[in-house]
């Protein structure tokens, strides 16, 4: 949505530079504000669900590797591991997101993995 809004941005700055506060810039700058609440509302109502589909068996098995992390998925099903995968929706699914945020936070002021 960045560049359609960007866009629609110049659009509406080159219509008030030659033609002054006309009826297009309102009808452009309506629009352009119009756009930016729409998609607020849209995020806000639809927020974002884990995907715990696992690349290898296809099952719906991914969990997080470590409770205490929010990098590393594995399957349930086969076994399967990757620690390089984000697995902040899976921890916020489960509620332990909070925890896991307050753990790696302290980690990283003591110094301790
Ligand atoms: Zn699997």
């Amino acid at each position: 949505m960045i560049g359609p809004i960007g866009l629609l941005a110049v659009a509406a700055g080159m219509l008030f530079v030659r033609q002054g506060p006309a009826q297009a810039f309102v009808v452009t700058i309506s629009i352009l504000v119009g756009t930016v609440l729409l998609w607020v509302l849209v995020s806000v109502f639809s927020a974002a669900k884990a995907d715990k589909t696992c690349p290898r068996c296809g099952s719906e098995g991914l969990q997080q590797l470590d409770p205490d992390t929010t990098r590393g998925v594995t399957c349930a099903a086969c076994g399967f591991a990757d620690e390089t995968v984000s697995s902040f929706y899976l921890a916020e699914e489960t509620g332990s997101l909070e925890h896991t945020v307050l753990l790696e936070r302290r980690r990283k002021r003591t110094g301790v993995i």
